[in-house]
């Protein structure tokens, strides 16, 4: 399990939030709640929103404050896609024909929803709606890129192919052989956003407390009784929504996702010369690039930097080199640039790449595993989640497998080879084999 950081200083998002700090609203606690949902990420929170929209009571338990995981410590780019080069027939493959399309679906139209939703709540997360560019950085890149582009437009998704000039012209970027845009796509300030759902939540009765760390649960055969630092909740039904972070509340929990370690950082702002020959249109790009090949603007025109930490380095020292080697492949005129912040932040893998509803007994159930497509995902799929749990949709309605714990096997192995891979994939990014 990833150790929860509760510090969020330097991490520029919260440095530049336009949302106010969040404020707990004490007159909403009572005894006990139709639902607790445990954490306070984009999916807890979602989920917190939308079950208190339907008018159950809600209390939400976060250890530390609302978006100090990896909601608050994200790129902040919201993707209308799958991660890497996944289709929706290979989510398919995974969760057979139904569920697959059903992901699909709210894969596809998860920016839109999650844009209309903040201008709905009026969150102020420098919200930017310039699309999104899945461009190819090799032949084996492009191969995949054709393949992830016929497979979204057969499904009548609107989206644009674009050939090396277009992305050239779009993103200023070089060395790309072409890629597909969609305009739904976009950029948010992630910290802003999980502090304006959480105030959202809150105006429609959720009660959410910070602080707030669930060590156990048990049950009287008539309640759940969560076990906290602050004392005990009870609650009809739990959702625990902890991402990397899991803890071992039950059996092997924490072993159903393999806790993998980013790091994001800003350059100094660009000069108004420097703007126009990078990211002109304000589109962010992610491409197939293992050791990360991505690019969008800050709300202060800074550009962001990121990758996979390499564990036995000094994170930051080795992460400011590749990054710059990075900048420096992508925009040449951007060599050197100096780099202003550094932080780091847990995402959760599971072997498909996909999250899961786990039922860990009756009325408790875990959603985690958002890889690092969660900004959209983790909130579509949590007001999903709050159907379910206020049983207005099944389990089989549900679009992902929603079934007993599934332990990955050698977690803890791969865990730490994980700690240990980015070397290799920056060699098999140079040598074009991604
Ligand atoms: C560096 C980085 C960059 C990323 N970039 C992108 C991106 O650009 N686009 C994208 O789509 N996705 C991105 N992701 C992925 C995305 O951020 C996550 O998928 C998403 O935020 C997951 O949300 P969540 O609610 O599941 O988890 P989190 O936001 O991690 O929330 C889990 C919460 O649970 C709390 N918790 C843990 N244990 C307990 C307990 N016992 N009691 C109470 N609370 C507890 C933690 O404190 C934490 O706040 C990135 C992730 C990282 C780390």
């Amino acid at each position: 399990m990833a150790q929860i950081n509760r510090d969020m200083s330097g991490v520029h998002w919260a440095d530049t939030s336009k949302e106010a700090a969040f404020v707990e609203d004490r007159s909403l606690r009572k005894g006990d709640y139709d639902i607790a949902v445990v954490g306070g990420g984009y999916c807890g929170l979602s989920i917190a929103l939308h079950a208190a929209s339907a008018g159950q009571s809600v209390v939400l338990l976060e250890a530390g404050s609302v978006g100090c995981g990896a909601s608050g410590r994200n790129g902040g780019l919201v993707v209308p896609h799958f991660p890497g080069g996944m289709t929706a027939d290979d989510a398919g493959a995974v969760l057979g024909k139904a569920k697959g399309e059903r992901l699909a679906q709210l894969v596809a139209d998860g920016p839109q929803i999650v844009f209309d939703q903040i201008r709905a709540l009026g969150i102020q997360c420098d919200a930017e709606q310039n699309g999104w560019i899945q461009p190819a950085h090799s032949e084996k890149a492009m191969q995949k890129v054709q393949r992830v582009y016929k497979s979204w437009t057969a499904r009548g998704v609107e989206a644009e192919w674009l050939d090396a000039g277009a992305v050239a012209d779009r993103t200023g970027a070089t060395g790309y052989l072409g890629g597909w845009y969609r305009k739904s796509g976009g950029t948010i300030n992630p910290y802003a956003l999980a502090l304006g759902l959480a105030r959202a939540a809150v105006a429609r009765g959720a009660d959410i407390r910070q602080q707030t760390e669930v060590t156990g649960i048990r049950s009287d055969g008539v309640s759940k009784i969560l076990h906290t630092n602050t004392g005990d909740i009870r609650a009809r039904k739990v959702v625990i929504a902890t991402n990397a972070y899991t803890p071992a509340l039950y059996p092997s929990l924490a072993q159903s996702v393999i806790p993998v370690l980013l790091y994001h950082g800003f350059t100094r702002p660009l000069t108004a010369d420097e703007q126009h020959k990078t990211l002109p249109t304000r589109v962010c790009f992610t491409d197939l690039r293992k050791s990360g090949g991505f690019s969008r603007y800050s709300a202060d025109n800074r550009l962001i930097i990121g990758g996979a930490i390499f564990r036995p380095s000094n994170h930051r020292a080795y992460s400011f080199s590749h990054s710059r080697r990075r900048l420096a492949e992508l925009f040449p005129h951007l060599k050197n640039i100096q780099i202003d912040s550094y932080w780091e932040g847990y995402c959760a893998l599971t072997d498909a790449y996909l999250p899961a509803i786990q039922r860990l007994e009756s009325n408790v159930y875990s959603v985690i595993g958002f890889s690092t497509r969660g900004v959209a995902l983790a909130q579509t799929l949590g007001r999903e989640v709050a159907t379910f749990l206020c049983e207005s949709k099944t389990e089989a309605e549900m679009p992902v497998r929603v079934g007993d714990i599934q332990p990955i096997a050698m977690q803890g192995v791969k865990t730490f080879l994980g700690g240990l891979a980015f070397p290799a994939y920056q060699l098999r990014d140079a040598l074009r084999l991604t």
